[in-house]
C-alpha cells in the first residue's frame, strides 16, 4: 500500500521544508535538537525515507516505528487504521560532536587565550628554537584568577564535564568554579591532522613531564609532525619539536620510551623509519627500543637507529643544538648510518 508522505508526515509531527518532484525534504526529527537538519528525504513513489545527516533510512514503515518507538508490524496498523499516536516532541539534545573534535575545538580555544612568560621562552630559545617556533608553545597562568576566567569562559562556551584536564571545584563560599594545573609550560600533543589530542606540561620539577589530563581521564598520545621523507621516531614530545626544527624532518615524538605502541604506524611510508632514542646506558631505554626495533622489522618496516657522539648530547635535539653552536647547520644525513665525510 501506498501511503501519502504529507500526511504521514503530518501525522508524526515532522516539519516539511522543501519538495522537489517525488522528493519531500523535512527537519530530521532524529538528529534535530536545538540545530535543526533539513536532511530527511522522503520519497513518494519508492516509499522511503534517508537522512543525510543521521544516515537513518528505511522504509516509510521504519519511519513510523522509529519515531513512535513500535515495531514495523504495529507501525503498519496504526498508519492505516488512522490511529493518532501520541508523537514526543524533539528532545532538545546538544548537537552531537565527535569527542575528539570536541577536544580539539575545547583546546585550540584554551590555547589561544594563553602567552608564554619570559622564562618558558628563555628555555625554548636556550633548546635551539627561533623566535617563529615560539608561538607553539604557551604557559600555564599561574594568577588564579586568570586561570579560572579562562576555565569560566570555555565552560559557557563549550561545557568542560568531560574534557580531559579541567576540574571543577567548590569554592569556600560553596560555589562551583572550574580550574586546571595552576603551572608550567604547555606542549601541544596533535594527531598528523595537526588536530590536538592532548598537551604535556613541563613542570619546573619531578617529575619533568605531567599530562595536562588528570591521571585517569586520557591515556597519553603522540605528536605528529607530517611530511615528506623518511619519518623519524623520537624520544620526547618536545624533543621531536626541537628535532624538526633543525631537521625539518617528518616524525612521530613519542611521550616515553615505552609508548611507542601508541604510534600509529600506518601512516609510515615508504618502508623505513629512523629510530633516535636518547643515548642511555638505562637497560629499561635499550629494551624499550629493542621491543620497537622487533615490532616495526615484523611489520616490514626497516628501523634505521640513528646515532651520534655521546659527547654531542644525550637527546638527538642536544646533538643538533651542539652541532648548530659549532657554526654547522644540522642535517639528518649526520645522525644516519654511514661514513661521515
Ligand atoms: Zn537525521
Amino acid at each position: 500500500m501506498q501511503f501519502n508522505v504529507l500526511e504521514i508526515a503530518d501525522r508524526l509531527k515532522i516539519q516539511l521544508v522543501n519538495r522537489a518532484g517525488d522528493e519531500y525534504i523535512f527537519i530530521c526529527p532524529f538528529c534535530s535538537g536545538k540545530k535543526e537538519y533539513p536532511k530527511l528525504y522522503i520519497n513518494q513513489s519508492k516509499g522511503v525515507f534517508i537522512c543525510h545527516h543521521c544516515h537513518l533510512e528505511g522504509s516509510i514503515t521504519d519511519l513510523w516505528a522509529l519515531r513512535c518507538g513500535v515495531d514495523t508490524k504495529t507501525a503498519y496498523k496504526q498508519m492505516v487504521n488512522s490511529v493518532s499516536v501520541d508523537i514526543q516532541p524533539i528532545e532538545p539534545i546538544p548537537t552531537p560532536i565527535r569527542d575528539t573534535e570536541r577536544i580539539h575545538l575545547v583546546y585550540s580555544e584554551f590555547f589561544k587565550m594563553l602567552t608564554l612568560n619570559p622564562a618558558h621562552k628563555q628555555d625554548l630559545e636556550r633548546r635551539g628554537l627561533t623566535p617563529d617556533y615560539l608561538s607553539q608553545f604557551k604557559s600555564l597562568p599561574e594568577d588564579a584568577k586568570t586561570r579560572w576566567n579562562i576555565c569560566s569562559i570555555l565552560n559557557k562556551k563549550y561545557g568542560l564535564d568531560d574534557v580531559p584536564g579541567f576540574q571543577q571545584k567548590i569554592s569556600r563560599k560553596n560555589k562551583s568554579y572550574w580550574d586546571c594545573h595552576r603551572s608550567g609550560m604547555l606542549i601541544p600533543v596533535r594527531d598528523v591532522h595537526q588536530q590536538l589530542t592532548g598537551f604535556q606540561v613541563r613542570t619546573n620539577r619531578e617529575p619533568k613531564y605531567i599530562w595536562f589530563s588528570y591521571s585517569g581521564q586520557l591515556k597519553s598520545s603522540v605528536h605528529v609532525i607530517p611530511g615528506r621523507g623518511i619519518p623519524w621516531i623520537i624520544e620526547g614530545v618536545l624533543k621531536s619539536y626541537i628535532t624538526h626544527h633543525f631537521l625539518q624532518i617528518p616524525c612521530f615524538g613519542i611521550p616515553g620510551t615505552d609508548t611507542w605502541r601508541l604510534i600509529p604506524f600506518h601512516l609510515i611510508r615508504g618502508g623505513k623509519v629512523v629510530v633516535a632514542y636518547d643515548i642511555e646506558q638505562n637497560p629499561y631505554t635499550l629494551k624499550s627500543r629493542d621491543n620497537l626495533v622487533a615490532h616495526l622489522e615484523n611489520m616490514g618496516i626497516e628501523p634505521i637507529i640513528a646515532g651520534w657522539n655521546k659527547n654531542l648530547g644525550k637527546g638527538i635535539d642536544d646533538a643538533c643544538l651542539t652541532i648548530y653552536k659549532q657554526g654547522i647547520m644540522p642535517r639528518p644525513e649526520m645522525f644516519l648510518p654511514g661514513i661521515a665525510a
